[in-house]
């Protein structure tokens, strides 16, 4: 039976992003049923709101999303739909691997690094409040439920995908009540993983110097939300940048998958964005539905177009568009042996 997806192509480059990936998906030996609905800047006049309710309920219905990025318009009273989403379907886990990439000129080579960042509090809560006109105040939450939670889900990943090390990253010996409890709660979760899965910590700052001296001595980063999202992008950096950066955010209930990049508004509608981030975003999808197999399949061709380099988009040095890079995916896959699952 075919997998129902909802496929949420987004803005800007997103709907070319969102065609790539589909085809290639499609050539991945699972067959997928896409439900497609829109979201974002191409729905507002109709619906009045960039995440009309019928988007969420296909979320809820198919359980899983694959979504291109969606412009978030400054200062108009519109709060952020990616945001939004994360809170309203309590996708409590952002998942950001950041892996090198064969054929891919980079400063690292043999960086594999799996950041999972707490997606619900912290000073993304976005409390803030005026204390006088000249002094703003923004409030930090941090709960021992949902550190628990992430780190729980930091641990189950390392052991469902054979990783060794997790590594909380806070800054608890300035902050000691908020980070104090984030760290806490993270001892208290590795207890239950003592000999299976090793564990650390480390404070943000040096870990950000760490990670650009010596990626390869870190494996899963559990954070919470800011640092997560700071030290993130600074992975992405590491392997290939923003075009290459998939992402997945993760609840009990359903999962969203999408890059880590926005919509580029200066290349839509011109066949030139790298749709490699929104690729990868589904192969997170396929092994997270199960299909491991083929998720490997998708990666590995991919890896072998971009290593070949005569088939890429202009940011990995090449001059083919969106869909020629989709069809040497595509191509590849159909001379693949076929995936087990
Ligand atoms: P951006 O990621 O859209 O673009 C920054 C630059 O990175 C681009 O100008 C381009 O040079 C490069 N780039 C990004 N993706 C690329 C790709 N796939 N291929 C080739 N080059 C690529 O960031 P921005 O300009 O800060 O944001 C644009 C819009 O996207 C904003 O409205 C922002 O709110 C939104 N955004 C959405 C998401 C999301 O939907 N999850 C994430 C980030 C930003």
């Amino acid at each position: 039976m075919a997998q129902r997806v909802t496929l949420i192509p987004g803005d800007g480059i997103g709907p070319e992003l969102a065609e790539a990936a589909r085809r290639v998906l499609d050539a991945s030996g699972i067959a997928f049923e896409w439900e497609v609905v829109d979201a974002g800047e191409a729905v507002m006049a109709e619906y009045g709101t960039p995440l009309p309710e019928h988007v969420l309920e296909s979320i809820r219905r198919n359980r899983f999303a694959l979504k291109g990025p969606i412009t978030t318009p400054i200062g108009e009273g519109f709060r952020s739909v990616n945001v939004t989403l994360r809170q309203t379907l309590g996708l409590y886990a952002n998942l950001r691997p950041a892996r090198s990439i064969e054929g891919l000129e980079t400063r690292y080579q043999g960086v594999d690094l799996v950041i999972v960042r707490e997606n619900t509090e912290d000073l993304y809560a976005g409390i803030e409040h005026m204390v006088t006109p000249d002094a703003a105040e923004s409030i930090k939450i941090i709960t021992r439920a949902a550190s628990e939670r992430i780190a729980r889900f930091a641990f189950d990943y390392a052991v469902a995908n054979g990783r060794h090390k997790v590594t909380a990253v806070h800054k608890a010996n300035i902050m000691k009540l908020t980070d104090g409890l984030f760290l806490d709660s993270c001892r208290h979760v590795a207890e239950d993983f003592a000999g299976q899965v090793e564990f650390e910590d480390r404070i943000v700052d040096n870990m950000c110097m760490q990670l650009v001296q010596k990626p390869e001595l870190y494996d899963v980063l559990v954070l919470p939300n800011l640092y997560g999202d700071i030290v993130s992008d600074l992975a992405a950096g590491l392997v290939g940048g923003l075009g290459v950066a998939p992402g997945a955010n993760i609840g009990a209930e359903s999962a969203v998958f999408e890059p880590v990049h926005g919509s580029a508004p200066k290349y839509a509608g011109q066949n030139k964005a790298n749709p490699t981030a929104l690729i990868l975003s589904g192969a997170l999808m396929l092994r997270h539905l199960g299909h491991p197999a083929a998720a490997e399949r998708v990666e590995t061709a991919l890896r072998e177009v971009i290593a070949e380099g005569r088939r890429v988009t202009y940011d990995l040095g090449g001059d083919a568009g969106t869909s020629e890079f989709a069809d040497a995916i595509v191509e590849r896959l159909a001379t693949a042996p076929a995936a087990a699952g």
